[in-house]
C-alpha cells in the first residue's frame, strides 16, 4: 500500500494542488550575509526584510515569483494564492512583477494576489500604500499583529474594504502559539459584524491549540457561524520557539484534526520559501501535507485531498 501515491493520485484527479498561501515576492532571497537574521524573532523579521525589499528591482521580484511558479507547475498545481508586499519600502514593484507573472503564467494556473501589510494599515503612510494595493489585488490581506493594540480597527479597515470592493479577505492571525492570543476569535466576530460570512479566511491560527478545549469548541462554533475558513502552513509554524508557558499539550500547527470534524473549511499553503523567515523551506507541497497530517495525527485521506484541492479553491474564491 503506497499511501503517498494514493494521495497524490487523488489530488491529481481533483485537478491538482491548490497552494493557498505564499509570499513569492520574497522567495529565494536568503543570502550568506543575512543568514544571521534567520534566528531573529518574527516581529523583528517584519522589518529585517526592508533592506532586501528596497534593493529588489521589478525584474528581481518577477524572477523570484516565476521561479517559484515554475516549481509549483512542476508539482501539478492548479491554483496559487500569494501575498505581495505593498508598502513604502517595496512601493509598487511587487504589483508590477505580479502583473507580469499573471500575463506570463495566467494560462497555466489560476493566480490570486493578496496584499501584505507589513507596515500595518493605520499609520497614514502605510494606509496610502494599502489604498494603492487594494485596487490591484484580488483578495484583501491583513496582519493585525502589526497594529498590535488596535487589532479591531485594523480588521474594520480590511473588512470594510472587502465589503465595499466585493473582494475576499485573508488575515494572518494567532501566529505566536500563545494562550493570550485570540485573533481568530476577533476575526470571526468582526466577520459577522461586517456581514462578510463566507468571504473571510484566517491564515495560521497556531495559538488556537494553546487554549483549553472549552474555548476551542466555542471558537469552532463561532467560526462556523462566521463561515470563517482557515489556511494551515505547516512547516512555517512547527518550529515555534520553546516556551516555559503551561498550555494544553499540542503541536504548533493549525488544529485541523478538530476543525474538519467541526465542519470548517481548511486549506494548505507553503508560506515563505528560502528567505530569512524560512531558510530551509522549499515549497514542496507534499512535504507540507505530510507534516500537517503527522503533526495533527490526521489520517482521513479524502479530507486531506480536499484540504490540498477543492477547499483551497473555495478559500481563493475560485468556482
Ligand atoms: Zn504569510
Amino acid at each position: 500500500m503506497n499511501l503517498k501515491q494514493i494521495v497524490l493520485d487523488k489530488i491529481k484527479a481533483n485537478g491538482g494542488w491548490v497552494n493557498t498561501h505564499a509570499h513569492l515576492d520574497r522567495a529565494y532571497t536568503l543570502t550568506e550575509s543575512d543568514y544571521k537574521h534567520t534566528t531573529a524573532y518574527l516581529k523583528a523579521k517584519w522589518e529585517l526584510v526592508d533592506e532586501m525589499k528596497a534593493r529588489s528591482t521589478v525584474d528581481d521580484i518577477y524572477d523570484r515569483m516565476a521561479r517559484a511558479t515554475e516549481y509549483f507547475l512542476e508539482q501539478g498545481t492548479q491554483a496559487l494564492g500569494t501575498f505581495i508586499d505593498v508598502d513604502d519600502v517595496m512601493r509598487d514593484k511587487s504589483i508590477k512583477a505580479a502583473q507580469r507573472l499573471r500575463d506570463n503564467y495566467g494560462k497555466d494556473l489560476e493566480i490570486k494576489f493578496v496584499n501584505q501589510v507589513l507596515k500595518g494599515v493605520i499609520d497614514p503612510v502605510a494606509k496610502q500604500w494599502y489604498d494603492v494595493a487594494v485596487q490591484f489585488v484580488d483578495i484583501i490581506g491583513g496582519l493585525p499583529g502589526k497594529d498590535a493594540g488596535r487589532e479591531a480597527e485594523h480588521l474594520d479597515i480590511l473588512l470594510g474594504t472587502g465589503k465595499e470592493m466585493g473582494k475576499m479577505v485573508h488575515v494572518h492571525v494567532d501566529q505566536f502559539n500563545l494562550p493570550t492570543e485570540s485573533e481568530t476569535e476577533l476575526l470571526a466576530r468582526k466577520t459577522i459584524e461586517h456581514g462578510m460570512q463566507g468571504q473571510v479566511v484566517g491564515v495560521h491560527g497556531i495559538s488556537i491549540a494553546a487554549h483549553d478545549k472549552a474555548y476551542r469548541d466555542n471558537l469552532y462554533a463561532l467560526m462556523r457561524k462566521a463561515e470563517l475558513m482557515m489556511i494551515s502552513c505547516p512547516a512555517a509554524w512547527i518550529d515555534h520557539d520553546r516556551s516555559e508557558l503551561l498550555t494544553p499539550s499540542h503541536n504548533a500547527i493549525t488544529p485541523i484534526d478538530e476543525m474538519i470534524p467541526a465542519g470548517l473549511t481548511v486549506g494548505i499553503g507553503v508560506d515563505n520559501i528560502a528567505d530569512i523567515y524560512k531558510p530551509f523551506s522549499d515549497g514542496d507541497l507534499w512535504i507540507e501535507l505530510r507534516l500537517l497530517l503527522e503533526a495533527c495525527h490526521y489520517y482521513n485521506i479524502d479530507e486531506l485531498v480536499k484540504v490540498a484541492t477543492v477547499n483551497g479553491r473555495k478559500i481563493l474564491g475560485l468556482k
